[in-house]
């Protein structure tokens, strides 16, 4: 949950579901530090001749469980802080899906938008070349994140790959399909949280013919999950992308919002739906409420207004300290990022694991992989929350915290 100060909101929280966590305490104080944080200058030649110096980082939080794993992110506000803060995430997001990895990120400040092709590769080869003896494919595995992709993911692989001497497929994931990426990458975030959505459906014995759902983000992840549960009937009441929102009680085909979108350039006057503002399509009365689009957007400012019976955060932290203690006591449930989210990290995983073995499966495999994965994540959160009273997102925090004591306490690590 990013707010002003990220990482101290986030050592907040370790605290308070700490408390449910059986966990020795000097443990759980290690997690509240990186165990290493990379700062590094990349110097790049502009097609124009000059000659900018781009600033990155690489933060390794904690690789009890297994390689650090994590997304590199290409945005102008990239902070150390911010870096620290989802590194931390990943390390609780595999933890809780219980995948043989600790948590990393990485990050450039840089606005990719204003460079050519070619600039952003040579800037990805140089982050690379600066951060490459702390990677590799049973140290550390980058991923795509904000505003990188299969394509800069490509680039880190040949880089890694030309300077290691060998073929290191495995160094990174994320990776398009003909340089072996795995099938059900693209889908894998959006599939995921539906599936914990379903699970969490089925403890509340909603129908879901009867029931409504408002997605904000209709990119990658918001715009694979309208379209699987429109598929299973679900009726999808608003959507939001960076350019607004439309809603329709009658509900919207987000088929044709898709079609809309790509010959206007945004959901904006989609005859569908009436418009609207993306901060008011968070207000409005829907039982799914899925926030897929940025960090922070439900704060103490809207906690109250909002109408929905279950938050699903598909976004990393878009739900505020304070807004979440407004929803835990206005009765609103909610699926929280570490869990909801987590499907593109398993899929990652899985392509790890297809490139170790150079044997790769069909998308049904990974499909029922990925959902046997979400499902046991979900019954284990949802019964530590049962048991304890308390909300799923301290739950899915706490036990993450367990199982990395655990790990960290047999490898003898703090005793
Ligand atoms: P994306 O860039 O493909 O899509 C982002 C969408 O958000 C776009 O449709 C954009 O128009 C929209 N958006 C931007 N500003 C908005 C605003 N003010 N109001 C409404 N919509 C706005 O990104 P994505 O991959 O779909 O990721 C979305 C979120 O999910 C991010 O928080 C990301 O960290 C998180 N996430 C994604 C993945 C993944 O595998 N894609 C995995 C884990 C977490």
């Amino acid at each position: 949950m990013i707010e002003d100060n990220p990482y101290s909101n986030l050592i907040k929280q370790i605290d308070q579901a700490a408390e449910y966590a059986d966990c020795d305490k000097n443990i759980v104080e290690t997690l509240k530090f990186p165990q290493k944080s990379i700062s590094v200058s990349i110097p790049l030649e502009m097609n124009n001749g000059n000659v900018k110096i781009f600033e990155g980082f690489r933060v390794q939080h904690n690789n009890s469980r297994g390689p650090y794993k994590g997304g590199v992110r290409f945005h102008p506000l990239v902070n150390l802080d911010e870096i620290k803060t989802l590194a931390a995430l990943m390390t609780f997001k595999s933890a809780v899906i219980d995948i043989p990895f600790g948590g990393a990120k990485g990050g450039v400040i840089v606005d990719s938008k204003k460079l050519s092709e070619h600039e952003l590769k040579h800037l990805t080869q140089g982050y690379i070349d600066k951060i490459f003896e702390f990677i590799g494919p049973d140290t550390d595995i980058p991923a795509p994140d904000v505003y990188t992709n299969a394509q800069i993911m490509a680039w880190i692989m040949d880089e890694y790959s030309h300077i290691a001497r060998r073929h290191s497929p495995e160094v990174v994931t994320g990776k398009p399909l003909e340089n072996e990426g795995s099938l059900g990458r693209d889908t894998a975030t959006a599939e995921g949280a539906v599936c914990v959505l379903n699970e969490y459906l089925k403890t509340k014995n909603f129908n879901p013919k009867k029931t409504t759902v408002a997605i904000q983000g209709f990119g990658n992840a918001g715009e694979n999950a309208a379209e699987i549960l429109f598929s299973q009937g679900l009726t999808i009441t608003g959507l939001a992308d960076s350019g607004g929102a439309i809603f329709n009680p009658e509900g919207i085909d987000p088929f044709m919002a898709k079609k809309h979108k790509i010959k206007n350039g945004s959901l904006k006057n989609f005859k569908g739906g009436k418009n609207i503002s993306s901060e008011k399509l968070l207000e409005q009365k829907v039982d799914i409420l899925i926030p897929a689009a940025l960090e922070n957007v439900i704060t103490e400012k809207n906690a109250s207004k909002i109408k929905t019976k279950v938050i699903v955060e598909i976004a990393n932290a878009p739900t505020s300290l304070e807004a979440d203690k407004i929803l835990e006591r206005r009765g609103i449930d909610l699926i929280p990022d570490i869990l909801a989210n987590a499907g593109g990290v398993t899929v990652s995983y899985f392509e790890w694991v297809q490139n170790r073995s150079r044997n790769y499966w069909t998308a049904d495999e990974v499909a029922s992989k990925l959902k046997e994965k979400m499902t046991a994540a979900f019954s284990a959160v949802h019964s530590f929350a049962e048991a304890k009273k308390i909300s799923m997102r301290k739950a899915a925090l706490a036990l993450a915290i367990e199982r990395i004591c655990k790990a960290t306490k047999n490898r003898g690590i703090l005793n």
